[in-house]
């Protein structure tokens, strides 16, 4: 039977930057993904920050387009930011995991494409390990000293021994990958369309990827589990036909995915010699929906502590869930609560509201508090607009005051 240092399950963005790391490290490591290529669940919109290209190494061959322009559309309003350098990049979902993938077997990590977690079993220090081969529907079976459940939003390995899940909140999201006259919508430009008309409980979005290839999708958080998966597909052609206005256009992809998350401290980052990183351990952010940095951050985290425990022999995992719930846990939690107050609860007026207020920052600022959750700046503004409240009787009183003395 084989026997590896490391199996990870799941070559996505956390997966395989796990296994990269890893096998730099020069451990043995095996990288199971269930489908033959990574065209087959290309579900990503992958919209970034630009530091995501510097932070991971990512060569420019993973990149779709870079964007310097943010859109947010409501249901009333427009609103728009544009700084002259590149603020961030939409991804190619499919060669960033294919690019993960190559460079962790450069590096001397063994990857079965195709091959399917079935189950598993902890028996002292290893855990035997049972794959399907999909393409010759032969049973593998392996042991390893750690097991990666990097399965994203299934969960399968760390939760399936677990009397009791978490109790997760869950998001549908559809995107058409469609080519169209380039004229149709600005190139650099990430747009955000919120507000019911646009996607009731969710929002929608508009990505470029090169010239005239756009990403197009809609994602609806469920707040109903009892009624279902809302039908979204009508929302996308929506989007199509009333925002960017086009008729014709070529369908190149159509493809979905599902969010299932909990905040980070509700989750079992780790059983035994089973842990679990990225969307797996709930690490995608609940605002926008960004998980692919972040997964690959617990991905760092998780390579340091599978490398430390396997040179001393001893686990170091509770370390690890402290540093993912230090990086994570509070800031996660809020913005959990901002985008329920924001997608789910419909409170439009609200959202004009606030990117009213936004709208007078400068786009480096929008990035910080979007995109890294700063969002002492919005406490900023709310603390300069009651000042100003405030200051207005006392003006009203100085105006009646006259300037220059009476005779
Ligand atoms: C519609 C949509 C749009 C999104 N847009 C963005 C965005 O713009 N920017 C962003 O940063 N994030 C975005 N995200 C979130 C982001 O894609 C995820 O957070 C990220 O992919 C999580 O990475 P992961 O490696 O943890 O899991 P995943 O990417 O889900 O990878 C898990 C892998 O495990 C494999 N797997 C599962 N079960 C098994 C099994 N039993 N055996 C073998 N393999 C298995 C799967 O096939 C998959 O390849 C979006 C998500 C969706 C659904």
């Amino acid at each position: 039977m084989k026997i590896f240092d490391v199996v990870i399950v799941g070559a996505g963005p956390a997966g395989g930057q796990c296994a990269r790391k890893l096998a730099q490290k020069g451990h043995r490591v095996l990288l199971v993904e269930q489908h033959i290529n990574f065209q087959q669940n290309n579900f990503s919109s992958a919209g970034s920050v630009l530091s995501i290209l510097k932070d991971y190494e990512l060569p420019e061959s993973v990149v779709g387009s870079y964007w310097n322009r943010l859109d947010v559309v409501t249901t009333k309003n427009h609103y728009r930011w544009h700084s002259e350098n590149n603020q961030g990049v939409v991804l190619d979902f499919a060669k960033l995991r294919q690019c993960l993938t190559d460079q962790a077997s450069q590096h001397g990590a063994t990857v079965w494409m195709h091959h399917k977690y079935v189950g598993h079993e902890q028996q002292g220090d290893l855990v035997t390990v049972n794959l399907l081969n999909r393409t010759t529907k032969q049973s593998i079976v392996i042991q390893t000293k750690i097991l990666v459940d990097a399965t994203g939003p299934q969960h399968s390995i760390i939760n399936r021994n677990q009397p009791q899940l978490p109790r997760y909140n869950i998001a549908f999201g559809l995107e058409y990958l469609i080519r169209a006259d380039n004229q149709c919508h600005h190139p650099n430009t990430l747009t955000f369309l919120l507000g019911d008309y646009w996607m009731p409980k969710g929002y929608a979005w508009v990505f470029p990827m090169e010239s005239g290839v756009y990403k197009v999708g809609v994602g609806a958080y469920i707040t109903d589990a009892a009624k279902g998966t809302p039908s979204l597909a009508p929302y996308v052609k929506q989007l199509i036909r009333n925002y960017l206005q086009i008729e014709h256009y070529e369908l190149i992809d159509k493809h979905g995915g599902v969010l299932r998350y909990c905040t980070p401290e509700h989750e079992q980052a780790y059983d035994g010699n089973i842990v679990a990183i990225g969307d797996a351990l709930s690490c995608v952010n609940a605002l926008g929906g960004e998980g692919i940095r972040h997964g690959m951050y617990c991905a760092n985290l998780a390579a340091h502590y599978i490398d430390l425990t396997l040179y001393s022999g001893k686990s170091h995992f509770a370390a690890y869930r402290k540093a993912v719930l230090r990086k994570f846990n509070k800031t996660w939690k809020r913005c959990d609560a901002y985008a329920k107050a924001g997608y789910q609860l419909g409170t439009e007026r609200k959202l004009d509201l606030v990117f009213g207020y936004l709208q007078k920052l400068p786009l480096p600022v929008i990035v910080d508090v979007l995109f890294h959750y700063r969002f002492g700046w919005l406490k900023w503004l709310l603390f300069k607009r009651l000042i100003k409240k405030l200051l207005r009787p006392l003006k009203k009183v100085i105006a009646t005051v006259p300037t220059t003395p009476s005779p």
